[in-house]
């Protein structure tokens, strides 16, 4: 990616006092999450994090998240909500086709979500390292998901998987005024 401009897209159309190049150069991170690189090999990350409705329900949130910090990983938004079935479904769009799709929505809709965005290095991956894989039965020890999950399907966590995901994840649930790192 290249440096950051002061043309990078801020997710609203009217910058505050603080909106400027040279303060979106300085965090190294756009707002919407896009990766802007700092140095060569030093990136500075936005991802979107969910701690899913099976976690919640069982009051994980703070071990959950002491993992995140432990991780280097900083919460710069959080909040606790209530998808609809469709809300979820549209979040969820791009799994339609799996058999699972429905399942999978209906789960993120039966109870309360935190959706929370987490700022670092190489976030977005770190972010996938302290989850762990998909299926609890093949997660490394010590991750979220060996330690939480209850099945592949309700594996309490999710995480962007990309840079324009993430972007376009955070969009779904904040906005650029809510990000507060
Ligand atoms: P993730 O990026 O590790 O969350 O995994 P995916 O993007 O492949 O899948 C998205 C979510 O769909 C997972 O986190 C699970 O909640 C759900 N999911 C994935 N595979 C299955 C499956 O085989 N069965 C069920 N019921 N849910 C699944």
């Amino acid at each position: 990616m290249p440096h950051a401009a002061a043309s990078v897209n801020r997710g609203f159309s009217m910058p505050g006092p603080h909106a400027t190049g040279a303060a979106i150069k300085l965090r190294g991170v756009s707002p919407g999450g896009i990766t802007l690189t700092k140095e060569a090999d030093m990136a500075v990350e936005r991802t979107l994090s969910i701690i899913k409705p099976d976690a919640t329900r069982r009051n994980l949130t703070g071990k959950i998240n002491a993992k995140f910090e432990e991780a280097g990983l900083r919460i710069i938004a959080q909040k606790r909500i209530q998808m609809t079935p469709a809300q979820a479904g549209t979040f969820y769009a791009v799994h339609k086709e799996r058999p699972f799709y429905g399942e999978l929505c209906e789960f993120m809709a039966r109870a309360p979500v935190v959706v929370q965005v987490l700022e670092g290095e190489n976030a977005i991956a770190k972010n996938r390292e302290v989850m762990g894989a998909t299926n609890p039965a093949d997660a490394a020890p010590g991750t979220v998901r060996a330690e939480f999950a209850e099945s592949v399907g309700e594996n309490s966590v999710h995480g962007s998987d990309a840079p324009e995901t993430a972007a376009i994840e955070i969009s779904y649930f904040f906005s650029g005024l809510e990000l507060v790192g």
